[in-house]
């Protein structure tokens, strides 16, 4: 069965064709370990993560790479402001050191790890740390620079955009426009978007940095990504994915370099949208340097289940939008039990049915195909899934096992035994139901009733008192 992907590179949805048949490269832009990862970031691991399963549910053989920036990401993607990993040695008050550096690096990646276990998110082939391939970047600015491609400034060695004809293709940046805006930024530049494959120490600390033939320093960002996704999937592959934000600056610039180094690169560019968060003026990105920060582990300590945040994801596709409210995290936890508790319910088989359900699984196994195969349409695959559990044409032992195939890609852990958390909201009703017929006011206690009911949950009057049960 064919899969159809959205290429940035081109506008459009593309059919998927491999470099190697039934095999797939592909690269994640993977976190800089400054800090935790947010639930933002974790979108983009989802996201890469839902594609890895749906190339493997397609029989690929797949080969993933999630790098790791442990050195030279700065705090604008455009090589100003300071180091990130600086000022994670700061705020954790360590050395100004490579080896308290690396410590750093590992702690937060551990933290990383994690998050993507309990998102369960398959392991990538490769992990590469930046701070482990520091000749690779050299090799690749060294090449750059022969080709004529570099200028030296006092504060490292810079790409001139210039030289590459293409530049800004991704995602048809208007370069024009951006040139309006030179004015502050750093004097030396030809260009205000030329960009640092190589900064020069003195801008973090005079001890602090790698020796290079063109003098002691950090790799640039952008730099890191190419040398590193060129050393695990060579000098072309198939895709190459990142939030967003990475098409202006991050992706355009890795481009630039990888092609002009002689590579063609990559043949996919894939972009997740934002998870973005209500402000007082509207809406804006979850980022790691603002308030609206909010790991995965807080999710843990309010109760809902890591997987509520996939079911969450997956509820809408990956290039949509996403605004973040507790409440919509609540109610897929909620959904989430559900689902799982009706896959339970299916362990009690029907009597066999007479008709010929053959085809009726048949459609439902294409019809989920040809969703996730275009273009990761996850949010209809659900919706098919929350159908099928309806269907009465089909025996319960036959849907269970569908829909546990169908796991394979969504990995939402369906098989696992949960018992329903009832929301606060909802108890908080049945509380005031619960007064409301202590005081024999049965009109309010039906409009409680009814409210309840509209959140999924239905009232139980027992003996012992009123239970809620999901619809
Ligand atoms: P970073 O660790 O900042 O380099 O980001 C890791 C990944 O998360 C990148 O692919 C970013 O594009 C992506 N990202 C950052 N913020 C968000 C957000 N609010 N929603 C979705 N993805 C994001
Ligand atoms: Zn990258």
């Amino acid at each position: 069965m064919n899969i159809y992907l959205h290429n940035t590179l081109s506008g459009k949805k593309e059919e998927f064709k491999p470099l190697k048949e039934g095999h797939v490269s592909m690269y994640n832009c993977g976190p800089t370990v400054y800090n935790y990862a947010h639930i933002g970031n974790l979108r983009s691991y989802v996201f890469a993560d839902t594609l890895r399963r749906t190339f493997e549910y397609n029989k690929y053989k797949v080969n993933q790479v999630v790098n790791i920036t442990d050195i030279g990401h700065l705090s604008s993607d455009a090589d100003d402001g300071e180091d990130k990993m600086t000022k994670a040695l700061k705020r954790e008050k360590k050395p100004l050191t490579l080896v308290a550096m690396r410590e750093v690096a590992d702690k937060y990646f551990g933290k990383f790890k994690k998050d993507l276990k309990e998102l369960r998110i398959e392991t990538p082939e490769h992990f590469p740390f930046a701070s482990e391939h520091i000749k690779e970047d050299i090799d690749l600015v060294e090449k750059l620079d022969q080709g004529g491609f570099t200028y030296k400034t006092s504060d490292g060695i810079y790409f001139d955009i210039k030289k590459f004809a293409d530049y800004g293709k991704l995602g048809n940046i208007n370069l024009s426009e951006d040139e309006q805006s030179r004015i502050g930024l750093n004097p030396e530049k030809r260009n205000s978007r030329d960009f640092a494959l190589w900064k020069f120490s003195w801008k973090f600390n005079n001890e602090l940095g790698y020796d290079a033939p063109f003098g002691k320093g950090f790799p640039g960002w952008h730099i890191e990504c190419s040398a590193m996704s060129v050393k695990y999937l060579g000098p072309e592959f198939d895709i190459h994915t990142g939030g967003i934000d990475h098409i202006p600056v991050h992706h355009n610039n890795e481009i630039a370099q990888a092609v002009s180094a002689g590579y063609p690169y990559a043949h996919y560019w894939m972009h997740n949208a934002h998870l973005n968060m209500a402000t007082e003026n509207g809406s804006e990105k979850m980022a790691k340097s603002g308030d609206n920060f909010i790991a995965l582990k807080v999710l843990k300590k309010k109760k809902i289940d890591p997987l509520a945040l996939r079911y969450v994801f997956l509820g809408a596709r990956y290039s949509t939008p996403l605004q973040f409210s507790w409440e919509a995290l609540e109610s897929a936890h909620t959904s989430l039990s559900k689902l799982r508790a009706k896959l339970r319910e299916f362990d009690t088989n029907t009597e066999s049915l007479s008709t010929n359900q053959k085809a009726k699984i048949k459609e439902y196994k294409d019809e989920f195909n040809r969703l996730i195969n275009d273009d990761l349409d996850t949010a209809s695959a659900l919706a098919l899934i929350w159908e099928l559990t309806k269907n009465d044409e089909i025996e319960n032992k036959e849907k269970k096992k569908l829909i546990l195939k169908f796991d394979k890609v969504l990995g939402l852990n369906l098989n696992k035994k949960t018992t329903i958390k009832i929301p606060e909201k909802v108890e908080n009703l049945l509380k005031e139901r619960n007064l409301a017929r202590e005081n024999k006011d049965f009109v309010k206690s039906d409009e409680l009733r009814l409210e309840i009911e509209k959140l999924g949950f239905k009232v139980k009057d027992t003996e012992e008192g009123s239970v809620v049960t999901p619809l």
